[in-house]
């Protein structure tokens, strides 16, 4: 039997009503079932949020040591790890995605605390000598209050890649969750608080992103802003945060091109391929949604992917041999299948999927589309969904150049047997990562983010926690000179 619950926010170590009691019920995208109600924050809230969190860090966790914070990560690291079960399903059940794929993102999520628990022993400063009389060094500071904006398609892990390098920087934290898919961020805050962080060190809301978002991101008592979500909501922020000269860090958009040699290694390339467009049911920034495939190899490759991809099994996310479920909900399939829709209509052929199915839940197929020109929309724009352009190319200055003529640039894979050519293709891919015959994307210590508009700053490394930290030059007399500046 399916059970419902109540999502409250969480603020200042305690779970609580929205102040306006603005309430939205939560559907199952898989099933069309009730998952739940969710109580959304208004600007009072938020205000109670970043008291909350200015409290904490003039108080118990602005006192909190590198050693203990480094401590209370990893409790939360095993926190998570014996509440798997639980965390699996809900995160399963409230965004639609199979558990065989959860599983490993809630691992993931203790993993990455575990990491930021270590990497705290890498903030330092430096020390300079300049002459007996003076001593210079720097201190870095937790660059005050953070506020955390995190979407809907990886709701716990994009929460965690978050909170964990804030929290490692000794910042307290207000997140907001996308309102379809707060129950793994705010089941993290109640660990944390169990395994010993003071109130007020993280606080999760849920709420909608023009209105209470955008309060949040002008707030004054906020110092920082940490967003991932689409370029066009990135735009949206950058000027908010510019009226008060916020840092800011932006995880956005992608369209990753994925390139695939006539000498790659095709027993390889052509499963990888299908699974990085396809895992997550093509909700992720990273989706290689660009498969560029030499000429010589063009119509070998479609027939195999095609092959490959009819064979994914898609259904119940909560059966343990699922491999992909649903999309987050019935109106972002719409949209999906609007864009393969005049994809088909400017030219490009549907040569898998592409159809909406009958029955329950926000289902769409794995859909490919070849014979695709890279200027159309169904190349240039992200679908979020799990369809698959496949572009042919002449050369290798040909690959590279369509693989660059794109707004994006955040991850691209290269499938060669000519290790050479994949470091030259690798060197002159204008993106933040590049996979060298290997479709996997987020390891902690990489660093993870960005060219272009695909954003800026790096989540997953130690660059992350420099992202909260502020740099103070402190310079000191020694006392072995007389200082007199102006003779006086
Ligand atoms: P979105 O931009 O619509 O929303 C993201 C978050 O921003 C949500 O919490 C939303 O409520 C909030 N928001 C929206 N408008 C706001 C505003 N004016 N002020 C403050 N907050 C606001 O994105 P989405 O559709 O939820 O997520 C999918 C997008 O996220 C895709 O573009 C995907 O590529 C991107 N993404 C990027 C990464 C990365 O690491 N680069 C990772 C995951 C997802």
């Amino acid at each position: 039997m399916t059970t419902t619950r109540t999502f409250g926010l969480f603020i200042n170590g305690e779970t609580v009503d929205a102040a306006s009691g603005d309430t939205r019920q939560l559907v199952e995208p898989a099933s069309g079932q009730p998952f739940g109600t969710v109580h959304l924050a208004g600007p009072e809230d938020v205000d109670r949020a970043v008291a909350a969190a200015r409290a904490a860090l003039d108080g118990a966790w602005g006192r909190t040591g590198g050693t203990e914070r480094s401590r209370l990560l990893h409790a939360l690291a095993d926190a998570i790890l014996a509440n798997r079960a639980e965390l699996v399903e809900l995160e399963a059940r409230n965004v639609g995605k199979a558990v065989s794929s959860v599983k490993a993102e809630v691992g993931g999520a203790a993993e990455c605390f575990r990491f930021y628990a270590s990497a705290i022993g890498t903030i330092s400063g430096r020390s300079n000598a300049l002459g007996a009389s003076l001593l210079t060094y720097t201190l870095k500071e937790p660059v005050g209050v953070a506020a955390q904006i995190v979407p809907w398609n990886y709701p716990l892990l994009m929460a965690v890649w978050k909170l964990a390098p804030a929290l490692a920087a000794g910042c307290p934290v207000v997140l907001k969750t996308d309102p379809q898919t707060p129950a793994t961020a705010l089941r993290i805050a109640e660990l944390a608080l169990e395994v010993g962080f003071p109130a007020g060190a993280i606080n999760v809301i849920a709420a909608d992103g023009p209105g209470t978002g955008s309060y949040l991101v002008r707030h004054p008592g906020v110092d920082k802003v940490a967003f991932t979500g689409s370029t066009r909501t990135g735009i949206e922020i950058m000027k908010l945060a510019a009226e008060s000269i916020k840092r800011v860090t932006l995880e956005l958009g992608g369209k990753s091109p994925n390139l695939v040699f006539a000498d790659a290694n095709l027993a390889d390339a052509i499963p990888s391929s299908v699974w990085a467009i396809y895992y997550a049911c093509g909700q992720s920034c990273e989706a290689r949604s660009r498969v560029l495939v030499e000429q010589s190899l063009y119509d070998d490759f479609v027939a195999r992917f095609v092959e490959a991809a009819a064979k994914i099994k898609q259904g119940d996310p909560l059966e343990a041999d699922t491999q992909i479920g649903s999309l987050i909900s019935l109106a972002h399939r719409e949209r999906v299948h609007g864009f393969v829709d005049r994809g088909s209509a400017g030219g490009a052929e549907v040569v898998l999927g592409g159809k909406l199915p009958d029955g329950p839940g926000a289902f769409y197929p794995p859909t490919v589309l070849a014979q695709v020109d890279n200027a159309m929309e169904i190349a240039q724009e992200e679908v979020f969904g799990p369809v698959v352009t496949v572009i042919p190319f002449a050369d290798e200055a040909d690959a590279i150049r369509i693989a660059n003529d794109v707004r994006y640039g955040l991850f691209a894979t290269v499938w060669s047997g000519d290790p050479a050519r994949a470091l030259r293709v690798a060197s002159r891919i204008k993106s933040g990562m590049v996979g060298i015959n290997m479709p996997y994307t987020a390891f902690p210590g990489i660093p993870f983010g960005g060219y272009k508009q695909s954003g800026f700053g790096r989540e997953l490394s130690v660059d992350a926690i420099d992202a909260y930290l502020e740099t103070k030059g402190i310079l000191v007399n020694t006392g072995n000179r007389p200082i007199n500046p102006f003779g006086l």
